[in-house]
């Protein structure tokens, strides 16, 4: 491999700059099962096997089609090369043989067949020739890639990372990101991922800086090299030189200067020069994130991701423990408000003990709402630790990937059970408790005005209204160009849903990833939204635009998008409008 610097771009989701060593997530940090397997089971092992070969050469095809069309030659070698790997007969037979006659299970026998063919490699002492040193690399790929598609999507891997480490990795779940809680991961790059992935929005919560969607980055770098990521423009920069280095530390000093001054302000109100209040509250993945909320003066806590605990394992399902948490979230943020959701599993958001969530199609499946009715015993586990710690302070309660207002009925039928259950005890619990639904489906959207009659409030959640009204997967970077938060479509509907909930006098929110970006400021503004909840860091600057607006503007320069027909039309439209104002970077 070469140490000269090398220039690659991707996907920025996560703000700011990291500068510090690869940690390359492989299979290394893989742990597996193993366990022997009886007679009838031998044949399924080894159809697993066979289609973990098959999805790893799918994923090469994948890689190589996209590098073809780029002609990106050098990177097509190393592609075809992990093909040829990946059909090598050592590791193929040698796998397939262990399963049949030592009775193994396909992650063990692929291990030792892994084993096998490192053995034959130089003792590292001696592998100086590069020649061995990068074939050793890949295969440990081409194996890590392999082992993963055996794992399947939502392994969980416990790794202790180095101090000062960026990690590079194929692909991360939310669950690998919230690991990173630690500090001792400064940024992280991935191949996979789209700008408004759970993977994404923890980062950000987590405050490292992300970029994703780099196609073929692992087979890039090695361990321990140098990297410069920025999560502002999505550079990223391999063995940089001294003066890259000085130069994007002096890039990290300036935005941490830019982030200070706009603090000192961060406690002014929330208001347009013509006197229009809207609330801006926090998105919260974790209770770790309180103190940022508390830093970056949310009012409150906007939407609560409550599976996000269950994901992190720093909750169990149980009512205690569940009840305790909400408790502490609703004392340490009152008097303002806390829209606790309920367990939004599904998706990319599957704990490990839940792998019957996996299914072809995730996004359309036994997601949210759905998911909690058909196991309803975990709703009214939640729901009962929700009214035990509402005496706590001001509980707003919210049902996600609503599609129907049965849904909704359904929910208030078994939150009025166990009100009577908890009255019949005598444990108390708020009688001021609010709940709303998510508006995120097109089919919510559609009957937001009968659904507004049922609820107190709406959420509208845009990073799922804008994958499922374009039928663009959020988590995919092959159709992230087709995301468009401006698309007509999306405009259309947030007016239709807003003016649904005001004509009903709900307050409504808009708690997906739009809502903390300062360009789409002026069109949710003139939208009347009562409230507009972020990832918290996001509230300084949002809030130093906003009060340098006015409604009335807003409203007129809504009126004008609404008749424009593309998201490129509409996007130089604001582009220009913002020039009159002063937006950071
Ligand atoms: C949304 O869909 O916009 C939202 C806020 O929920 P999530 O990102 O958790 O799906
Ligand atoms: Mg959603």
């Amino acid at each position: 491999m070469t140490s000269k610097p090398r220039y690659l771009k991707g996907l920025p989701v996560s703000p700011g700059v990291a500068i510090g060593k690869i940690h390359l997530f492989e299979s290394e940090d893989l742990s597996f099962p193993k366990y022997w397997l009886p007679e009838p089971s031998i044949a399924r092992e080894l159809k697993r096997f066979k289609l973990a070969l098959k999805k790893t050469q799918d994923d090469l095809v994948r890689v190589k089609d996209k590098l073809c069309r780029f002609k990106a030659d050098e990177q097509i070698k190393i592609v075809e090369s992990h093909q040829m790997i990946a059909r090598d007969e050592v590791l193929n037979q040698g796998t397939t043989e262990r399963i049949k006659k030592q009775k193994i299970n396909a992650e063990w026998a692929f291990d030792l067949a892994t084993q096998e063919i490192f053995e034959k490699f130089p003792k590292k002492f001696e592998m100086n020739e590069d020649y061995f040193k990068d074939r050793y690399e890949e295969i440990k790929h081409v194996t890590s890639r392999i082992l993963k598609n055996l794992l399947g999507p939502h392994v969980f891997q416990q790794i202790k990372y180095k101090k000062g480490s960026i990690v590079v990795a194929h692909d991360l779940s939310p669950i690998d990101t919230m690991q990173m809680l630690k500090g001792d991961v400064l940024g992280f790059v991935t191949e996979l991922g789209g700008t408004t992935s759970h993977t994404a929005i923890v980062a950000k919560s987590l405050e490292i800086p992300a970029v994703v969607g780099i196609d073929n980055m692992t087979s890039l770098v090695e361990d321990e090299g140098w990297i410069i990521i920025d999560g502002n423009s999505g550079e990223v920069i391999l063995n940089p030189q001294r003066e890259q280095i000085i130069h994007y530390q002096k890039r990290q000093k300036d935005l941490f200067s830019q982030e200070k001054a706009l603090l000192k302000t961060a406690h002014l109100p929330s208001i347009t020069t013509d006197g229009f209040q809207i609330k801006l509250a926090a998105n919260m993945e974790l209770p770790e994130e309180l103190g940022l909320i508390k830093k970056y003066r949310a009012e409150g806590i906007g939407l609560f991701r409550t599976e996000m605990l269950l994901l992190s394992k720093n909750v169990s399902f149980s009512e205690e423990d569940q009840t305790k948490i909400y408790k502490n979230i609703l004392k340490k943020s009152f008097p303002h408000p806390v829209t606790i959701r309920t367990f939004d599993l599904g998706g990319d958001k599957i704990p490990e003990d839940l792998v019957i969530l996996e299914s072809v199609n995730p996004a359309l499946g036994l997601r949210g709402i759905r998911f909690s009715l058909r196991e309803n015993h975990l709703l009214h586990t939640q729901l009962k630790a929700i009214l035990q710690a509402s005496t706590y302070g001001m509980t707003r309660i919210l049902i996600p990937m609503v599609t129907n207002i049965e849904e909704i009925r359904l929910v208030k039928k078994m939150l009025s059970e166990i009100k009577e259950d908890l009255r019949s005890y005598k444990i108390p619990y708020s009688e001021n408790i609010l709940l709303g639904a998510m508006i995120e489906t097109p089919s919510a959207a559609m009957i937001a005005e009968d659904l507004a009659s049922e609820v107190d409030f709406f959420s509208i959640g845009t990073n799922d209204l804008i994958q499922y009204t374009l039928a663009v997967d959020r988590e995919n970077d092959d159709v992230s160009y087709l995301y468009e938060p401006l698309h007509p479509a999306i405009l259309r509907l947030l007016k239709m849903i807003c003016s649904a909930g005001l004509s009903r006098n709900i307050d409504i929110s808009l708690c997906g990833e739009m809502a903390g970006h300062p360009l789409y400021l002026i069109l949710l503004l003139g939208l009347g939204l009562t409230e507009l909840s972020m990832n918290a860091s996001s509230i300084p600057r949002v809030k130093k635009l906003l009060r340098s607006l006015s409604y009335k503007n807003s409203q007129d320069f809504l009126d004008k998008a609404l008749c424009l027909k593309t998201a490129q039309e509409i996007e130089s439209l604001l582009k220009k409008e913002l020039q009159k104002y002063s937006v950071d970077d």
